[in-house]
């Protein structure tokens, strides 16, 4: 008789759901996810991330609310319904390893406000230099926005299009809703998410715009 202990396929790494909580408490101290808002994951294979489930406090997030869910479907039924979109960034690269989405005020009014082209220009700031790969200030970043749409499918088509033509960068904006922002593990997502935040609050208050 083998008394060998059996793997359980559903069980949750600990240091993805660290990970996903870390994440999770940055942005609620920041404010970055009110009533309810934004969600978090960290990949734990090819196929499969650790996300934390619809609703709740996020800023209060406990392991109970990160489930383990496969990046090509079927959904998972505690779900958000906008983890689609973290899907899709483990689909489009192997070098994505945390992805978080939040509702900060900066990003959104920088998607409605310092929009240009479907995109925000950031440029010449030391900050960008917090964006991996990035190492001088005499550069400049283009940042995607799309128009916020509760079609969750057909808006990953369309970021998945225009992320394959333009790149794939380090985030991307909702128009009026947030900004989804991504690195090789937690850290680095919560540094670009952290870089995001301070850049569009910069360049807010450079138009005279409080944020
Ligand atoms: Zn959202």
């Amino acid at each position: 008789m083998n008394s060998a202990v059996p793997i359980r396929h559903d069980a949750l790494p600990e240091d993805a759901v660290r990970g996903v909580i870390a994440l999770a408490h940055h942005a609620g101290a920041k404010g970055w996810v009110p009533a309810t808002s934004g969600n978090f994951s960290v990949r734990i294979d090819d196929d499969h991330c650790a996300i934390t489930a619809s609703g709740g406090d996020k800023g209060a997030l406990t392991a109970d609310g990160v489930i383990r869910a496969s990046v090509r479907g079927p959904a998972h039924p505690r779900a958000s319904a906008e983890a689609p979109l973290h899907y899709l960034m483990y689909r489009m690269s192997p070098e994505i390893g945390a992805v978080a989405h939040v509702h900060a005020q900066p990003a959104v009014l920088a998607s409605l406000v310092l929009a240009k082209k479907e995109r925000v220009k950031i440029k010449g700031l030391e900050l960008l230099k917090a964006f991996k790969g990035i190492t001088t200030h005499d550069t400049h970043l283009d940042v995607p926005i799309f128009d916020n749409d509760q079609d969750m499918e057909g808006l990953a088509q369309r970021v998945e299009a225009r992320l394959k033509s333009d790149g794939l960068g380090f985030g991307f904006l909702l128009a009026g809703h947030g900004i989804y922002a991504w690195g090789a593990n937690a850290g680095e997502a919560l540094r670009h998410l952290d870089a995001f935040d301070y850049l569009f609050t910069l360049m807010l208050k450079l138009k005279g715009i409080p944020a």
